[in-house]
């Protein structure tokens, strides 16, 4: 089969669109992370290890994590009512629910550990955008974690697996959309969603495409982390 695109904006089956990451972009924050991925925009902010508000909310065993996920209004070409909705609260869940194995809970007991992820730019993948964010910000914050995690969508358009699917792409007929996020090290999914129809066969092409691109998408956290001390150095020693 021809590995030729047939993709909408041109781009190959597995070529994912420019990424831009940066850590410490929230000064107020405990650990911050901006996240781009050709017109998608997220910026995460972790707020914690803190008290518990209220109290009896508090695990004597481990911190419990709390991620709102919210898009901006005119982050979409139609102005989104503001404020949060079904879609918001399903996908601050799946936020959750993706970082929590990579997170040394039980280090912090008696903790609460905050994440917001806000969504500045959408063209399809934002939970993916936001995970991969909110991943940076957890190690920026300084968080135990067991690994990071990595997160695109993978899927099927015009017939053929494809990898960081976009609006356009989302957007042709019969389109299979599968946003998974992966930890590196690990090897393991610790996200994946379906929407569209798709076989045995296709599935394993579409996430061998989507874990080839959260390996890419590692490589530009690690850098985005090790950047941010190497100018925390540069300024410690000029002090
Ligand atoms: P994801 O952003 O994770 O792919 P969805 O599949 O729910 O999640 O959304 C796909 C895309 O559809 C979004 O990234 C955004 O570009 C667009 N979209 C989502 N909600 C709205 C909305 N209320 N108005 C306009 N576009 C939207």
């Amino acid at each position: 089969m021809s590995k030729q695109s047939s993709r909408p904006d041109g781009r190959k089956h597995d070529e994912l669109r420019p990424i831009e990451a940066k850590v410490g972009v929230v000064e107020k924050a405990n650990g911050s992370a901006m996240f781009k991925i050709g017109n998608t925009i997220a910026i995460a902010a972790v707020y914690g290890p803190k008290e518990v508000h209220p109290k009896h909310m508090e695990d004597p065993e481990k911190a419990i994590v709390k991620c709102y996920y919210d898009m901006y209004s005119f982050s979409v070409p139609e102005r989104k009512r503001p404020g949060p909705d079904r879609r918001s609260t399903e996908i601050s869940m799946v936020i959750k629910k993706s970082l929590l194995p990579a997170i040394f809970v039980k280090e912090y007991p008696k903790s609460a550990i905050e994440i917001y992820v806000s969504i500045m730019q959408a063209d399809a993948g934002t939970r993916c955008a936001a995970i991969s964010a909110a991943a940076m910000a957890l190690a920026d914050a300084g968080i135990a974690m067991k690994d990071m995690v990595s997160a695109v969508a993978c899927g099927f358009v015009n017939g053929q697996a494809v990898v960081d699917l976009s609006k356009e792409d989302e957007d042709v007929e019969d389109t299979t959309d599968i946003p998974i996020a992966y930890m590196p090290r690990k090897k393991s999914i610790s996200l994946m969603q379906l929407d569209g129809k798709i076989n045995k066969e296709q599935f394993k092409e579409a996430i061998t495409l989507g874990i080839a691109g959260c390996e890419k998408i590692y490589e530009v956290q690690k850098k985005a982390l090790k950047d941010k001390y190497a100018s925390d150095h540069i300024e410690l020693a000029s002090e």
